[in-house]
């Protein structure tokens, strides 16, 4: 073993380190001299030998090689894979140390970030953390010896590792991707080949209903109609009756992007229902959905008790994607009016307002703060989800401009979400701070927090 002076050494070498915290990336964090070194799968007083493996923007990254102490928190993992695919970060750590792990993090960056000290509520987890993911995207290769594989990418790379039971993904998906692949090798289709941009079949999706006994199988094609194609179907639904639809997806460009921009129904209607919280949603092969079918209700009742409207309220759902939040809480307001930038979602919105029968919310394509900017009508709540990059200057001083009495912030990143929250709280006070868990065995968090106008 070599122990070295990192910051002299820039070459691949093992070091020996107690790991101090763990990341916003899930990592295990050593001091190594004046080095920070992230290390997958290592957790808090955990002693290891580390290899380093790269380095980026001045830290290092490593993987364990050796373990001298274990945490008390460590299990068993129920994946075989864990350490070698780049999905969960925590499924050698018990759900009760996620749990704290993820309340603490949001702690962290409301007290360091925000300088709030409002209580963080403990972070609402599942009952049974395994097998929620309501949406399967495997990509299919070639092994060595010919054989098709297919699995989930290693982090920061395009190896597949061969994945025959994810444990998060819901459990009705592994037996149909396995029966795809016996089909596949049994009628000869060419697999897609990323560096040649030769074969057909690139990925396959499963995107299964919670509430209905529905599931989608989308193939991700660079041809629309490939040989073989319509017994490739009748076989696969003849050995799974459970799936109610399948749909060509066609992709022909080299590209990083799984899925193109022509869809082809080749069996059932196409798409999948499922419903949150008494509303009944419609899912395509691509339209946005949440994934944990538990947990979204959970944050969405969350969210839904802080509204305490009386229908005499204008609510502004910001960053609304499909509409869903916007959609709950119009049975609270007067009216909402639901602002997403992106096209294809705002369509999608629009149609969920149809189909749930709610006509006082008004869909808006726009930039958030385009809109809220310039926006003439009096606005009393806003709800706020932006993406991980939080939302923006313009966004937020026009919510204190306008005197917005209320703000409930929902977040998918706790660092970007203090960032806004600091700037906020010059106006207005933290009244709610409540961590909710939709990605258990990873380290994301989703956060819900309620500011009120100071007077
Ligand atoms: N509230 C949604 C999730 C929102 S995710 C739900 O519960 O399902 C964030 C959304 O913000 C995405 O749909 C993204 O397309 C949209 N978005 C990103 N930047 C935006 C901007 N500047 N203005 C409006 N919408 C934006």
């Amino acid at each position: 073993m070599v122990f070295i002076d990192l910051a002299y050494n820039n070459v691949m070498k093992i070091i020996r380190g107690t790991a101090l915290d763990i990341s916003s990336e899930g990592k295990g964090v050593i001091k190594h001299n004046k080095d920070i070194i992230f290390v997958d799968g290592l957790f808090p007083k955990e002693k290891a030998d580390v290899e380093i493996l790269y380095t980026r923007a001045g830290v290092y990254f490593g993987k364990v090689k050796k373990l001298y102490s274990l945490s008390k928190d460590r299990i068993q993992p129920k994946c075989k894979i864990c350490t070698a695919c780049g999905g969960c970060q925590f499924q050698q750590l018990a759900y009760s140390a996620q749990l704290e792990y993820k309340t603490k993090r949001v702690k962290n960056a409301m007290t360091r970030i925000a300088d709030v000290d409002t209580e963080v509520l403990p972070c609402i987890g599942m009952e049974d953390p395994y097998h929620y993911r309501n949406k399967i995207q495997v990509p299919f290769a070639k092994d060595r010896c010919g054989k098709v594989k297919y699995g989930f990418y290693k982090e920061n790379t395009h190896i597949i590792v061969p994945t025959k039971q994810c444990m998060i993904e819901d459990k009705r998906a592994a037996p149909i991707l396995w029966d795809i692949k016996l089909l596949l090798e049994e009628m000869k289709i060419p697999i897609y080949n990323e560096k040649s941009g030769k074969g057909i079949l690139r990925h396959v999706l499963i995107r299964t209903s919670f509430h209905y006994p529905e599931v989608m199988v989308v193939l991700v094609t660079t041809i629309l109609n490939f040989p073989g194609q319509r017994n490739f179907i009748n076989s696969l639904v003849q050995k799974h009756p459970e799936i109610t639809t399948i749909v060509a997806n066609v992709n022909a460009r080299k590209t990083n992007v799984v899925l193109g921009k022509l869809d082809k129904v080749l069996y059932g209607p196409g798409k999948i229902k499922d419903d949150i919280l008494g509303l009944t949603f419609e899912i395509s092969a691509s339209s946005f959905f949440q994934v944990n079918p538990i947990q979204v209700e959970k944050l969405y009742s969350g969210v839904f008790n802080l509204i305490n409207c009386s229908k005499k309220e204008t609510l502004l759902d910001a960053y609304s994607r499909v509409g869903t939040i916007g959609l709950l809480a119009a049975k609270k307001a007067k009216k909402v009016i639901s602002v997403e930038s992106n096209k294809s979602a705002h369509k999608n919105a629009i149609g969920n307002a149809k189909r749930n029968n709610l006509k006082n919310i008004e869909f808006i394509c726009d930039d958030a703060s385009e809109y809220i900017a310039k926006c003439d009508e009096q606005i009393d709540v806003v709800i706020m989800d932006p993406p991980r990059s939080g939302s923006d200057k313009k966004f937020l001083s026009t919510l204190v401009n306008k005197q917005i009495k209320k703000i409930i912030y929902v977040s998918c990143n706790p660092e970007t979400l203090a960032r806004d929250v600091e700037y906020l709280s010059k106006h207005y006070d933290v009244t709610f701070i409540q961590p909710v868990d939709m990605f258990p065995m990873t380290s994301h968090v989703e956060t819900i927090v309620l500011l009120q106008l100071r007077r």
